[in-house]
């Protein structure tokens, strides 16, 4: 099944949840597992936080995210254009956050790469941050009516 969305939204906090459930939503089409709807929620969750609190620390903006399903595989872009990252691959390393004296804990990106099968991170500084998330849906027998 080939399919595609996307949607854009306030960088607010309120907002993180209705993300992470319309592309869970979005991807029920594939027939995922349980575990695997849970996986695609952390990860978006992760990815649209990280937008709303680092890419947008002291403003507002828009997050953007698409969704492609192609066969068994969905491909979920979190787009932001805040400040960007300076440095890709400290920020992907384990315990690593940027935020001194917060209740951050540097997982997020590590949850991202445990949930997904694929991750890519492109950023620059000033420019914003786009994360596409590639997760594999495993065939299931087809739900009898
Ligand atoms: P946690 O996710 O556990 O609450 P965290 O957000 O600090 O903590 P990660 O999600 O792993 O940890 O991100 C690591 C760091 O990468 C962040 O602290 C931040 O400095 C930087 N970062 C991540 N996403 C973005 C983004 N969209 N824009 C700018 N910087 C980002
Ligand atoms: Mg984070």
């Amino acid at each position: 099944m080939n399919n595609s969305m996307k949607m854009e939204f306030l960088s607010l906090s309120q907002n993180e949840k209705f993300a992470r459930t319309a592309v869970a939503s979005f991807v029920a089409q594939l027939n995922p597992t349980l575990d695997e709807i849970e996986d695609i929620k952390a990860s978006v969750s992760e990815a649209v936080t990280n937008a709303i609190v680092h890419g947008y620390a002291d403003s507002v903006g828009i997050v953007y995210i698409t969704c492609d399903l192609k066969d068994s595989e969905a491909i979920i872009t979190v787009r932001d254009t805040g400040c960007g990252i300076e440095d890709i691959s400290l920020a992907r390393t384990p315990l690593y956050t940027g935020v001194q004296n917060s209740e951050r804990s540097g997982l997020g990106f590590t949850v991202m790469e445990t949930f997904t099968d694929e991750i890519d991170v492109t950023s620059a500084p000033g420019e914003g941050t786009t994360i596409t998330l590639i997760k594999r849906i495993s065939a299931q027998a087809p739900k009898s009516e």
